[in-house]
């Protein structure tokens, strides 16, 4: 079994790495290459200003291309909480910024032909329990009253044309939801940020970030550059060099399992329409086909940042958890299994703006393929000095209380989301 991304394998060549030195200034640095980061250069660097992107490791070693690949529709919230929770009006404005969303992916990849396996497949959500079908129902009248998204639903006993696997109660299918190889595509968002004259510096930490006077000093693991501004793009990796933003969002790990090749017509049985697919429990697991024919398989099997021993251990439990959803997988190979981080926030919604200076996107809560790309244009271009009137764009983020960037509270809480599972 190979411990990384089954994506890095999909990518026509190794990307080369370019050797790029870091200037002693920028208009600009950009601290990440995800997502965020790139898009927001891209933007930038278009506009005319001297961007430069430092990034710890590799280009899209974060969350970027470690991640399932499946550009959803909605936010993390369900639809009903969201308006339980903002009233009708204020709902209706946040879950149409996921739908924006999915057209800023739709806009960049076909601007940049980028080569990504960008594909409207659809998402169907499978009921664990009996009493979680009955809720699709409302969750459909919801979503077409309120949101105007047409959903579909699938009886248990007509399920098998969605689904190769008996595990569960029916199916809410949403067309609208993509597919992506998330590899290729962030990839390709580095191709396009350097076509317009952004430096992207791989394998390069920044260590401090340091006002004075008009500019930022920025000190890196190589020299130190002097900035006008600063965008901070480490959302589930962001750490002590950024201490007030490391306060808001919290580092939980996401693991993924992914088969040896089955073969075409073993892997359209699993999923016969070839949707993303995941499940409705808390602690859920997500899966999809990928071109090959493999099936790929996630979950939060375990809360912490992914190491050699949580990936082994976290494998084991989506293997087992594989198989319980589709028995017939018991003889297969597993051939890659890896974590990454995603960047949860106290209200579960993502944030960008201004945080002492600096500017901020991230906290997308596991829905960040397309909410990243999005709020990554949208941080940039108020950077560039654009009004930008957009509800996750404002400076009001307050720090999660009795919390510094370690999160003692995941063991507390896997516990209670495991227990919700079992009771609801
Ligand atoms: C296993 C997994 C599955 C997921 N599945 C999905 C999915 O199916 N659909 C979906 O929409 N979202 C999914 N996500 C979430 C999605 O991948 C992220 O929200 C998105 O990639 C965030 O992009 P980003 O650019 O903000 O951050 P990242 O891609 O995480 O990039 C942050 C970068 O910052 C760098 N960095 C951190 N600190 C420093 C420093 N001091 N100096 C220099 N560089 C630094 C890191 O090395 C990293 O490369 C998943 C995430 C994981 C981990």
């Amino acid at each position: 079994m190979l411990e990384h991304p089954y994506w890095l394998d999909t990518l026509e060549q190794t990307p080369p790495s370019i050797p790029t030195p870091l200037p002693s200034r920028a208009d600009v640095v950009i601290i990440g290459a995800g997502y965020t980061g790139l898009v927001a250069a891209r933007h930038l660097a278009r506009g005319g200003a001297s961007v430069v992107v430092v990034e710890h490791g590799e280009i899209g070693s974060g969350a970027s291309s470690r991640n399932g690949g499946q550009v959803l529709t909605g936010l993390k919230v369900d639809a009903a909480t969201l308006v339980s929770q903002h009233g009708e009006t204020r709902a209706r404005e946040l879950f149409d910024v996921s739908t924006r969303a999915i057209e800023d992916v739709e806009a960049i990849v076909s601007e940049e032909r980028i080569e990504c396996g960008f594909e409207r497949t659809g998402h169907l959500m499978a009921a664990v329990k009996p009493s979680h079908f009955a809720a699709f129902r409302d969750e459909q009248a919801l979503l077409a009253r309120v949101f105007g998204q047409r959903v579909e639903l699938v009886s248990p006993s007509e399920q098998r044309a969605e689904l190769g696997s008996n595990r569960y109660h029916g199916l809410l299918i949403d067309p609208e939801s993509r597919a992506i190889n998330p590899a290729q595509y962030v990839h390709g968002l580095a191709a396009a940020a350097r076509r317009v004259g952004a430096a992207i510096v791989t394998n390069t930490a920044v260590t401090s970030v340091k006002n004075a006077g008009a500019e930022w000093v920025v000190r890196t693991t190589a020299n130190i550059v002097a900035a006008k501004n600063v965008l901070i793009a480490t959302n589930g990796y962001t750490g002590r060099a950024t201490p007030a933003l490391r306060r808001r969002f919290v580092p939980i790990g996401s693991y993924i399992i992914t088969t040896e090749p089955l073969g075409e017509a073993r892997a359209t049985e699993l999923l016969p329409r070839n949707r993303m697919a995941f499940d409705s429990k808390n602690f859920l697991f997500y899966f999809r086909r990928t071109d090959d024919h493999r099936l790929l398989f996630g979950g939060r099997a375990e809360f912490s940042a992914p190491n050699a021993n949580t990936t082994r251990r976290a494998a084991a439990i989506l293997r087992q958890g594989m198989t319980e959803v589709f028995p017939q997988l018991a003889d297969v190979r597993v051939d890659y299994a890896w974590g990454g981080h995603v960047a949860f926030t106290r209200d579960q919604m993502p944030h960008a703006g201004l945080l002492d200076g600096l500017y901020y996107a991230g906290g997308y809560c596991g829905h960040g393929i397309a909410m990243a790309t999005h709020l990554g244009g949208q941080i940039a271009r108020r950077l560039a000095g654009e009004a930008v009137d957009h509800p996750f764009v404002n400076d009001r983020f307050p720090a999660i209380p009795f919390y510094t960037g370690r999160p003692w509270f995941l063991p507390l809480a896997g516990t209670y989301y495991r227990l919700l599972d079992w009771l609801q």
